[in-house]
Parts: C-alpha cells; structure tokens; sequence
C-alpha cells in the first residue's frame, strides 16, 4: 500500500462494480473509505448480470452521425435491439434530443476521443486492479469475435475497424465460414463473417468480481454501511450523507448508484443526463457448450459470453424508465436468439435477467465533480461498458479526489453545457 499524507474521509456511495472497484484503489492509495448501499454489494444493479466482457477496443459512441435513420428502422423491427416504451416516451424526449446531438460531427468526434483514452485502459487497469487485490486469476484476455449475418454487413462495418485500427486497435477479418465454424464450432453457420478484435477480456464471473473486491476493499480497511442515501448536505468543511435515519460525515463524497445517481444529483443541483437502458439475458447453466471467444451477434445487439455460471447470452437496448418491469416478451425473444445462434445449446435451467444500465447521450462516463458543491464527485453513466471501465475510472477519480481536475476534463458533467 502507497503511504499518503493525504488520509482523508471519503464516503462512496453505490457498490456496484464501479463504486467497490474505486472504494478497493482509494483505501490501497490511504484514503479512509466508507462504502454505502442500500444492498448487498453488486446485487441489485447491472454489475450483477452483465456478459462479463472486458470491451477493450469499444470506442465509438452510439449515437453517430447517421443515427436518426438507423434508431428509426431499429424501432420499426420487432427483433431490432432497440426499444422504446411510447408511454416513456415523452419523458425520454430531452435525453434522446441530446443522444442525437451527441452524434453530430464534432460531439461524436470529442466522445470517441474520451471512449479511445478510457478504453485504451480497460483491460490493463482491470488486470492491474484486481492483481492488487489478489484476485488476478479472475480476468483474462479473450480476443472477441464480432459475429456478421452477411457479406454487406460484414463489408459495411469494416471502415469502423479501419478506424479503430488507426488508433491502435488490431483485428483480423474471418471472411470464411469454415474458419469461422473452426474457432467456434458451436455457432450457428448461418454467419456470413466475423471480426476478430484483439483488445478484449472477460471475467470468470460479473457478480463474483464486485462480492470477491469487495471483500478484498474490506480486507484493506474498507468500512461497508447498509443504508438508502435519501439526501446529501454539503457544506463548507464536511458533507454529510443520510439516510434510514443514520448520518455519516465526509471531507469528500463519490456518488456512484449507477442509473439511479441523477436522483441524489438533483438535490444538489447537478443536472446528469443519464437514462435507464435496459438489458435482458438468459444464463444457461448446463448449456453443453463453452465457447472459445467472447462473442457480439453485431446484427442483433447481443453478446454471448461462457462464464463460471453458465452460458450468458443477451442484450438489447430498452428505454421505459427506472421503476420498468422487465417484459416476458423480450426474454422469450432473446431465447429463440440463443437457440438459433448455437444450435446445440441446451436450455434446460435457464436464468432469465435484466438489469439497467446507466447511460449517458455520449456513451461517456461522467467522472467529474459536482458543478455545484465542493467535495462532492459522480462516477456514473458507464453505460454498456461499466465493468470493462471501473478500474480505469477509479483511477481517473482518484486523481480529481488528490485535487488533479485536468486528468477528468474529458469526462466533466460541464461538457453537456458546451455547444455540440
Ligand atoms: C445485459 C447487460 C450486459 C452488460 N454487459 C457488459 C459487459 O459485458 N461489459 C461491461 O463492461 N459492461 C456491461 N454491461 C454494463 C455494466 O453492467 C454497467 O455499466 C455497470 O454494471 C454499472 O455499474 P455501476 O456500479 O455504475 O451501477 P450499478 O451496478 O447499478 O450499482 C449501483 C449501486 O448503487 C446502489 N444505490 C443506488 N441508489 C442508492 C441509494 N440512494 N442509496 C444507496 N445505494 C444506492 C445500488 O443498490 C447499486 O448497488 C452490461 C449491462 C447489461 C444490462
């Protein structure tokens, strides 16, 4: 453990995987740190039940300047990823006019620019994170395979990779289904070709990773309070967080509930645009098969990854709010996926779930303190790469908690005030 001079109290509230992997680097860099949830620790939220994919070379955002066509033919499909419940709609409207901003040329431009600096840390500041914390043998590097359902659509992301290869990001081309079906015998032959990206990882399990550092974060001095945060008063030398009639005092706080961070943010006066996005899956635990890659169906939103619970195989994009049921629709929809991508794949035990992810217009992470009081900072809004961004985040959060602003300027909440 670093020696700091600077030992002060910081309070985290949220233990999602990007609240317990920042409380773990502060106590080891001798901050004194309280971690707060309502829950047990990754239970609740998307840590949970994610695929597990360490999304090393994802960096581009997902509004683009082409947007407006795509969203509106993915809305007209019933098997499209996205979804958008039309009695949220309106409430949605604000957040999708700024998601459409944000793919104009030079808002895009700036995003890709903050996803390749953040990315470009993904798997290395999860490696070097989790060796810290002695669970090392729990993240490997996967290269994964971007699955494609025809030559044109194959044909029509390569300009992409070309882009992400200026920036460092290696693939390879699988043109041929015999060489696709050799590196992974159990899919489908139904796809037309695939890209290989080098720059990924996965994990044994999403939800043992945040419970394991978790425990880790508790072993290097770590205190855990049970507690719903309902307000946050700062003032001038100590911010107090509350909660189930119990009162806690800070010299800093991070607020990192995931989708839930613009409730508590809007009582400070910080604005976050983040929106729930929901994601279903199903995890198969005999499903007979492992596979070799983690795999992304590009065609269809949707990502297969074989973890220590089982086959996980899911996605999708699901605007309808924060206080949503998941719909039994989707969930029988994402199975008939499953079955025909692996056509071997046993379903029998099969665990549905759904989580929300916390996004932002941007596909950005807000790392960044608050515009309105000292002392208090958000980590939040990771979207759909929250696990493969947590270690790279608490890093960056660490240097704005020492008093660093420029190392979080790319991820400041200002820059929804900036002109597009
Ligand atoms: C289907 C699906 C697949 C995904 N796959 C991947 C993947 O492969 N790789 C990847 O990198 N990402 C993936 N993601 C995204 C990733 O799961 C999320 O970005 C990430 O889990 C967000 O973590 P978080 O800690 O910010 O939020 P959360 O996991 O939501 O944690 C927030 C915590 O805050 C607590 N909380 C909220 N409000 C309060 C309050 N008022 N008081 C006290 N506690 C509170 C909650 O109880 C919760 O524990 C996926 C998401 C989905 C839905």
């Amino acid at each position: 453990m670093e020696n700091s001079t600077e030992a002060r109290a910081v309070g985290v509230v949220g233990a999602g995987i990007v609240g317990v992997a920042l409380a773990f680097l502060l106590s080891r860099r001798g901050f004194v740190v309280t971690l707060i949830d309502r829950d047990a620790p990754g239970r609740t939220g998307p840590s949970f039940g994610n695929a597990g994919h360490i999304a090393g070379s994802e960096i581009f955002p997902i509004s683009n300047p082409g947007i407006l066509g795509t969203a509106i033919r993915m809305l007209a499909a019933p098997n499209a990823p996205l979804k958008i419940d039309p009695f949220y709609a309106p409430r949605l409207a604000p957040w999708l006019y700024r998601f459409y901003l944000s793919g104009r040329q030079k808002a895009y431009k700036r995003a890709t620019e903050a996803l390749t600096l953040l990315s470009a840390k993904a798997l290395p500041s999860t490696k070097a994170l989790l060796a810290e914390a002695g669970l090392g043998n729990m993240v490997r590097h996967a290269p994964a395979l971007y699955l494609y359902e025809s030559r044109h659509s194959l044909e029509n992301a390569i300009p992409n990779w070309r882009a992400k290869l200026e920036r460092g990001h290696s693939y390879t081309v699988i043109a041929d289904r015999r060489d696709l079906a050799e590196l992974e015998p159990s899919l489908s032959r139904e796809f037309a070709g695939a890209i290989l990206s080098d720059d990924w990882g996965a994990v044994t399990d999403p939800y043992d990773v945040v419970t394991d550092l978790f425990q880790a974060a508790i072993g290097s001095g770590v205190e855990y309070r049970r507690a719903n945060v309902e307000a946050i008063h700062p003032a001038e030398h100590t911010i107090t967080v509350k909660g189930e009639g119990k009162a806690f005092n800070f010299d800093k706080v991070v607020i990192a509930c995931g989708a839930h961070t613009p409730l508590l943010a809007r009582q400070i006066g910080d604005h976050l645009p983040i929106e729930a996005e929901g994601g279903y899956n199903y995890t198969y635990p005999a499903s007979g098969l492992e596979l070799n890659h983690p795999l992304i169906l590009a065609d269809r939103g949707i990502a297969a990854t074989s973890l220590l619970r089982g086959l996980r195989v899911g996605g999708w994009a699901v605007f309808a709010g924060l206080n949503s049921e998941p719909k039994q629709a989707y969930f029988d929809r994402i199975e008939k996926i499953a079955i025909r991508t692996f056509p071997g794949l046993r379903t029998h035990g099969g665990q549905p779930w759904s989580g929300l992810r916390p996004s932002t217009p941007d596909s950005v992470p807000i790392i960044s303190r608050s515009a309105r009081a000292k002392g208090i900072f958000y980590s939040a809004g990771h979207g759909h790469c929250g696990l493969s961004l947590a270690a790279a985040s608490a890093e960056i959060m660490l240097e704005l908690l020492r008093g660093n602003q420029q190392a979080g300027q790319p991820f400041a909440i200002d820059r929804f005030e900036r002109p597009g």
